[in-house]
C-alpha cells in the first residue's frame, strides 16, 4: 500500500506583510537633493530604505552588511 503522499500541505506563501511592525522611521536630508526625507529601518527584513519624495531618490541598504542592494538617484544616471 503506497503512502499517501499527497498531504494537505499548509500554504507556504507568505504574504507580504504591509504591516508596520518592525519599523523604525528617521527623518534624513536627502543626499541627492538635500530635502527632508525619511529613512525606513524595516528591522525583519534588515534593510534601510531611504526615498525622496522631492527627487525619487532610492536607496536600499541591509542593515547588517551595509551593502546596497538597490540605489537610485535621479540625474546620475540621466547624463545629458
Ligand atoms: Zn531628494
Amino acid at each position: 500500500m503506497k503512502t499517501k503522499e499527497l498531504e494537505t500541505v499548509p500554504s507556504q506563501q507568505k504574504h507580504e506583510n504591509k504591516d508596520f511592525k518592525t519599523e523604525i522611521i528617521q527623518k534624513v536630508c536627502c543626499p541627492n537633493c538635500g530635502s527632508k526625507c525619511e529613512r525606513h529601518y524595516i528591522c525583519e527584513r534588515q534593510i534601510c530604505r531611504t526615498s525622496c519624495a522631492n527627487c525619487d531618490y532610492l536607496m536600499i541598504n541591509c542593515t547588517r552588511t551595509g551593502k546596497v542592494i538597490e540605489a537610485y538617484a535621479p540625474g546620475i544616471y540621466a547624463s545629458k
